[in-house]
């Protein structure tokens, strides 16, 4: 099979390329056909000679996955159902919001091991990381859905734990800050992690884009209960990292904290939040549970949701309460499962 140009860095496409007599530019030339003009077929790269289209189109796949299905939602959120090369399922979501925000929610792996107990991926298990053009072809296919629109912004919250995949995560995410490219700034991009402390630390080296915590109970006895990685790494590890990373230039840790009736939604569970964040500049988004068919598990009622809005806001910590998107075509957040 040939190789799948979506999977190549800059400088990595340059010397495979040199390899076949072009030029170094030809790499630039090549990666904004591809991710500027979206082109979906080397013949259409016309500032390169035909000789040249004819050799990239012999020695390299344009892409490497298939849309196989697009469900739309009532309230304009789009799922998009992927095929990757081996048959194995994706899905990713679009997300345009009312504020003229449009966002793009990807998947980094095809299943996952964390084993969140409120999350449908979670039950699929692991199958296997995805590749960097696996990744970028998730933005592309959306883009090209929607050619009038421009995306604003990307949250790497779909099916994975991204710090299980640092390598593609990492290269996707150079392709989608390059400002010849996708041109998307740092403050645009969200990756959200379980809790993997060691990978955490790793990624903060490698990239500057925000972080966001799946945090959804303050102390280790619940978490461990509604999230088996914090067995392995418990609160303490995870709120030392946050510590330490909330000391960096316009590093606010952001929190998620998916609202479990009668699980994790009582208000003392609130206070303790509060001073578990205690020192940390923070925000935290509150999601209601968006239910699906193989767990007992069900939204908290609003008014909880409320009192604990105002608990968080009067100890001065930002909160917002996420929009259910996508909920009537199981695109919401923690229903992805392909
Ligand atoms: S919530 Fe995220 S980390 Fe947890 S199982 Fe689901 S996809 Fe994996």
């Amino acid at each position: 099979m040939k190789p799948v140009i979506t999977n190549f860095s800059r400088s990595a496409l340059k010397g495979e390329l040199a390899t076949l007599g072009l030029k170094s530019f030809a790499a630039t030339q090549v990666l904004q056909w591809l991710y500027q003009k979206r082109a979906t077929s080397f013949e259409e790269m016309t500032n390169l000679s035909a000789e040249n289209r004819q050799k990239l189109a012999e020695h390299f796949q344009i892409a490497s996955t298939k849309v196989l299905d697009i469900k739309n939602s009532s309230d304009g959120t789009c799922l998009f159902l992927f095929e990757l090369a081996d048959g194995k399922k994706i899905e990713a979501v679009y997300i345009p919001a009312e504020s003229g925000r449009k966002t793009i929610c990807l998947s980094t792996q095809v299943g996952c091991a964390m084993d969140c107990t409120f999350c449908r991926t979670g039950q699929m298990g692991l199958l296997r990381n995805l590749t960097q053009g696996e990744i970028l072809e998730q933005v592309l296919a959306v883009q090209n859905c929607f050619p009038e629109e421009t995306i604003t912004n990307l949250v790497f919250m779909g099916m994975g734990e991204p710090m299980a995949n640092i390598p593609a995560l990492v290269s996707s995410l150079e392709i989608l800050q390059d400002q010849k490219l996708f041109n998307f700034s740092r403050r645009k991009i969200t990756v959200s992690t379980a809790g993997l402390v060691p990978k955490m630390f790793e990624f903060v080296k490698q990239s500057n884009v925000h972080l966001a915590i799946s945090l959804h109970a303050p102390n280790n006895a619940l978490r461990d209960q509604l999230m088996p990685i914090n067995k392995r790494y418990p609160l303490e590890q995870l709120m030392e990292f946050c510590r330490l990373h909330s000391k960096g230039p316009r590093n606010r840790v952001t929190f998620e904290y998916v609202m479990l009736k009668k699980v994790n939604d009582s208000l003392e569970l609130c206070k303790e939040l509060v001073q578990l964040l205690a020192g940390i500049p923070s925000k935290v988004n509150l999601i209601p549970f968006n239910p699906f068919p193989t767990v007992d598990y069900q939204p908290s009622d609003n008014n909880t949701i409320k009192q604990w809005v105002d608990i968080l806001y009067h100890a001065g910590i930002q909160t917002n309460v996420r929009a259910n998107r996508g909920r009537d075509i199981l695109a919401a957040c923690g229903q992805l499962a392909a």
